[in-house]
């Protein structure tokens, strides 16, 4: 299995799903088996009980699990139906913890956040990915809050747990235009700065702007991340999200990707995709 965790920065609603189910969806292209994880960290055990005027119509999976929205963008991008285990919350994730707590299964030890909410989490993301060649999965919410740390140190775990060639992190940040008509790659600075002082540190990085990233601010962006240059991607303003994918492509998002995974061999030829 290889794995694609997707973090965002600076602000929520950036574009981060449509990011994370368009890498997949090229990879899709390519030949492989792709599947995806939504980590919503909230404390509700599912969406089902959210005010859809706050949260969007709930989306209802093929097995009955009332999920995120996001959830839907997966499956229409993945052409793929997923099942509630394809969407972790912190409601889940607790409840099953302190259920096997109650019923002793935990033979006396301190219940803690680590390692027994990680593991679980952990646990989680490796049963959604069996049987796929990749799983995408997509932390919600924004890097630093303390809502998303044990799923970001779960994360870390993993990493450290699998080959290095098996797992890539993507962040998805904010690249505004200054007054001056300038993009600017400070937020990016500071939010690849938070990512990292929790231990993680990104593969590729993807700006969302209203317009492509200048070779320039890809440039600078790699120079103060420690990325390679054409590591550096753009997610643009688009009129219909479905464009996404070419976008990323155009840049070579899937062949970057590819290559970092040692999959490029066996991946389809590019004007067969
Ligand atoms: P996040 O996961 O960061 O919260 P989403 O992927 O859910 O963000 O996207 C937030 C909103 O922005 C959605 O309504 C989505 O359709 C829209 N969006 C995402 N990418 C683009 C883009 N490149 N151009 C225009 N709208 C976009």
């Amino acid at each position: 299995n290889k794995f694609i965790f997707v973090t965002g920065g600076v602000m929520s609603g950036l574009g981060k799903g449509i990011t994370a189910a368009s890498t997949g969806r090229l990879l899709k292209n390519a030949g492989f088996d792709v599947t995806a994880v939504k980590i919503d960290p909230y404390l509700n055990v599912d969406a089902g009980t959210m005010n859809p005027y706050q949260h969007g119509e709930v989306y209802v999976l093929e097995d009955g699990g009332e999920v995120d929205l996001d959830l839907g963008n997966y499956e229409r991008f993945l052409d793929v139906d997923m099942t509630s285990d394809h969407n972790i919350t912190t409601g889940k994730t607790y409840k099953h913890v302190i259920e096997k707590e109650r019923a002793g299964d935990y033979l006396g030890k301190t219940v803690q956040i680590i390692p027994h909410i990680t593991d679980d989490i952990k646990r989680r993301i490796r049963e959604a990915a069996e049987g796929y060649d990749v799983c995408i999965v997509e932390v919600g919410g924004t890097v630093g809050d303390i809502e998303g740390m044990p799923y970001l140190e779960a994360l870390r775990q993993f990493a450290h747990e699998e080959d290095e060639e098996d797992i890539l992190f993507t962040h998805v940040t904010l690249v505004p235009y200054s007054k001056n008509g300038e993009q600017k790659t400070k937020p990016t600075q500071h939010s690849v700065k938070e990512v990292r002082s929790i231990g993680l540190q990104p593969d590729v990085i993807v700006g969302r702007c209203e317009d492509k990233l200048d070779p320039e601010t890809k440039e600078k962006i790699a120079l103060f991340c420690d990325i390679p240059t054409d590591a550096v991607f753009s997610n643009p303003d688009v009129e219909d999200v479905y464009h996404v994918p070419l976008m990323v492509e155009d840049e070579g998002l899937d062949q970057y990707v590819l290559e970092r995974f040692g999959l490029a061999d066996e991946a389809l030829p590019e004007g067969e995709r």
